[in-house]
């Protein structure tokens, strides 16, 4: 078996590159056939063994996987190792009830970091650069995720974590930082609040901004490149797939490369699952090649995007993805964080005052994005002490937080003031506009 280098596998042919990921699937359908779940899945296509696998066109035999088979399996159903070799896990954000929770090996983790080592390496990171990773430590994996290939690189890494802008300010100071990572939203956020802080662009020696985790467009790039005077490269990622490093922007900025290595990617027509030709958008479907302790095959990401015809000037050969123009479900992302409206629904049905209808507004607020939920409550609460308003609003927002993880505002509202839709209901209005 030939062993690449890093460096060696981001340049290989489409023959060797193919090659290696029939070998590396195969070793992943081992693993995937250690759990009930897949043994099932796997057994009812035929596959009952890694070389029951010809080629990798037999992927297109294995069913989807989607976040409720994760969900369903809560919490070891899909752990193909025993519990004892798990070194992390990570959970993504944004399901009803349980979590979808991830498990990595001490080797999984290394292979997730060469990942994270190569993506930093491809948009021009090196040793000499100060890394401030702003984005949030913790079941998330943006924070994590990109730390360990900064350090691999031999970066300043600074774990500042998300929030608190005028220490991030501080430390891009008197650190001199010249890296950053944080989402294109908190980008924008920091840049509002720098005369306000006493900041200067002259204060920051910033050259680029790694941005990712939600939706945005390449106008929002060129808006945060020119406000800043740096480069802003994309970045892709799912908790399912690891993490960020999936799909990363090299210097050419022309699209992000997929780590084909470690990924086998499949863009399908969003409604009748047939593969689609290069150029044409659909849902991005992926298999994970390099986890062994939560193997994942054919994952339905829901994200729409297109492989991007040709190849890179940069060389390397893993096909690029266009930014991401949409979601094929009703999932939102609210300064990064996802949320689905079922989340929202679930919690304020809870709620005894609750009345028949109710709307979930995302509006911009400066920069950042804010989660209105208006609530219609019964009459008699109305006429009741405002006190019991202020009681109930609090309680509202605290079972939402918990739920979803970012604070809401919660408007109380008579029965009848909420608009109400002939057809079928509205219950989202996303003022936003322009985030793909
Ligand atoms: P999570 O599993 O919590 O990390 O969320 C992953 C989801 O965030 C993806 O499926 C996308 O919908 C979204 N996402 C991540 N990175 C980007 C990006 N660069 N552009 C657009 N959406 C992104
Ligand atoms: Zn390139």
């Amino acid at each position: 078996m030939t062993v690449y280098t890093p460096e060696e596998i981001e340049y290989l042919d489409r023959q060797a590159l193919e090659a290696l990921q029939l070998l590396r699937l195969k070793r992943v359908i081992t693993q995937a056939l250690a759990t009930p779940f897949y043994k099932e899945r796997l057994g009812g296509v035929g596959i009952k063994h890694p070389e029951d696998l010809k080629s990798l066109d037999d992927l297109k035999k294995i069913p989807f996987t989607t976040k409720d088979d994760l969900r369903d399996t809560y919490p070891y159903g899909l752990l193909a190792v025993d519990k004892k070799e798990v070194v992390r896990m990570h959970a993504s954000s944004g399901t009803t009830g349980k979590p979808t929770v991830i498990y990595y090996g001490r080797d999984d983790l290394d292979r997730w970091t060469g990942l994270t080592y190569r993506s930093l390496k491809a948009c021009g990171c090196d040793s000499e650069d100060v890394f401030q990773n702003m984005m949030t430590y913790g079941l998330f994996t943006g924070g994590l995720g990109l730390h360990y290939g900064a350090e691999e690189l031999g970066m300043f890494v600074i774990p500042s974590s998300g929030g608190n802008t005028r220490r991030q300010f501080m430390l891009m100071k008197d650190f001199e930082t010249t890296v950053v990572h944080a989402t294109p939203s908190y980008m924008l956020h920091l840049y509002s609040q720098m005369e306000n802080m006493g900041i200067e662009l002259s204060d920051l020696k910033l050259e680029k901004a790694l941005i990712g985790a939600e939706p945005h467009s390449e106008d929002l790039r060129r808006k945060i490149e020119t406000l800043f005077g740096i480069d802003a490269y994309n970045s892709y990622g799912l908790s399912e797939m690891n993490g960020p490093s999936v799909a990363f922007e090299c210097v050419e900025k022309s699209g992000m490369h997929l780590w084909e290595d470690a990924y086998c990617i499949e863009i399908l027509d969003r409604d009748s699952m047939e593969p689609l030709e290069d150029g044409e958008i659909g849902e991005l479907v992926l298999t994970n090649l390099i986890r062994h302790a939560s193997p994942i095959l054919r994952y339905r990401t829901k994200d729409l995007t297109r492989i991007i015809p040709g190849s890179c000037a940069c060389g390397r050969t893993s096909r690029r993805i266009d930014r991401i123009t949409g979601r094929t479900d009703d999932m939102l992302i609210i300064n990064g964080v996802n949320v689905f409206p079922s989340q929202i629904e679930e919690v304020v049905m809870k709620v005894p005052e609750a009345g028949n209808n109710y709307r979930i507004v995302v509006r911009k607020k400066g920069t950042l994005d804010v989660l209105i939920v208006e609530l219609e409550i019964g009459p008699e609460i109305l006429s009741d002490d405002t006190r019991d308003l202020y009681a109930l609003k609090g309680r509202l927002v605290d079972a939402l937080k918990a739920s979803i993880s970012i604070k809401p505002v919660v408007e109380l509202h008579e029965p009848g003031q909420l608009p109400v839709q002939e057809g079928k209901a509205i219950r989202v209005v996303d003022e936003r506009g322009n985030l793909y």
